[in-house]
């Protein structure tokens, strides 16, 4: 059975955190991408407006020739702690610290491929992070790692949100896990800390504000948005959050 070949082999990699979960069309969250590119909060990241139908529906043929069934979602944390600011006082966001994720995260997913392949001859799957014209934050909700923030991130009740998401899309159905309901209560501590007031309720973000956004894609921060004190991404949402400041999980070999 799928389903029990796909935790034999999660825990001969050691993956802390992973879930499963059927493929369907992603509402509301598909309407809520459609609304949202429709206001312009992209940023101008143009592919998202392109892709936005196969990212809302990914039945649709698309990151999968034949359209995908299921999914299995994998969470790797990555090393937590202070960060050590360079000669100027700038700083780079947790995830970039280490190792290359996509690299380590490729390998990973590489060997679960493989594995796979072998166990279910015929299977058809693609390996994504960060890659593929899909939304990972609501296939991770539905897989049962966490739930959506309001600083968009996906909170796991232990990890926080100082993990990278990554998975595999197959031509067969999964199970869903459960959900994990939204904790985020009244807090609204990102939002409040966020240095260009990028977040909004109910954890709506303007792309075009958000610092990472433009350093991550190697761009200047436009002169109108206060520069926070991160050089590479940001953490400021994150380094605020109650669930992502607790005791840090033990981070993910080679991340
Ligand atoms: S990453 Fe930084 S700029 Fe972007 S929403 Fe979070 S705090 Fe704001
Ligand atoms: S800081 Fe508060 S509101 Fe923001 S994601 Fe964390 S728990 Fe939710």
């Amino acid at each position: 059975m799928l389903e029990e070949i796909v935790r034999e082999l999660m825990e001969a990699e050691r993956i802390p955190a992973w879930g499963t979960t059927p493929i369907e069309s992603l509402e509301p969250e598909g309407a809520h991408l459609r609304e949202w590119l429709a206001r312009g909060s992209h940023g101008g990241l143009s592919y998202l407006a392109d892709t936005a139908e196969i990212r809302a529906d990914p039945t649709l043929p698309g990151a999968l020739r034949a359209g995908a069934r299921g999914a299995i979602l994998l969470a790797l944390p990555y090393r937590r702690g202070p960060a050590t600011a360079d000669e100027r006082g700038r700083i780079v966001a947790g995830c970039y610290r280490g190792r290359n994720y996509h690299s380590v995260f490729r390998g990973v997913l590489r060997r679960l491929a493989g594995r796979l392949r072998r166990a279910v001859p015929g299977i058809a799957l693609r390996t994504f992070c960060d890659v593929l014209p899909i939304m990972e934050k609501p296939l991770a909700v539905r897989a049962g790692l966490g739930w959506q923030g309001r600083n968009t991130l996906v909170l796991h009740p232990t990890l926080g949100s100082t993990f990278v998401l990554g998975g595999l899309l197959v031509d067969r159905p999964l199970p869903a896990a459960p959900r994990i309901p939204n904790r985020c209560g009244d807090c609204r501590r990102c939002i409040d800390a966020c240095p260009t007031g990028a977040l909004s309720l109910p954890g709506i973000l303007d792309a075009g504000r958000c610092l990472s956004r433009w350093t991550t894609a190697g761009l200047a921060v436009p002169p109108a948005l206060p520069r926070g004190p991160y050089d590479h991404g940001c953490d400021v949402c994150q380094d605020v959050c109650p669930f992502s400041t607790g005791p840090a999980p033990e981070p993910f070999p080679g991340l």
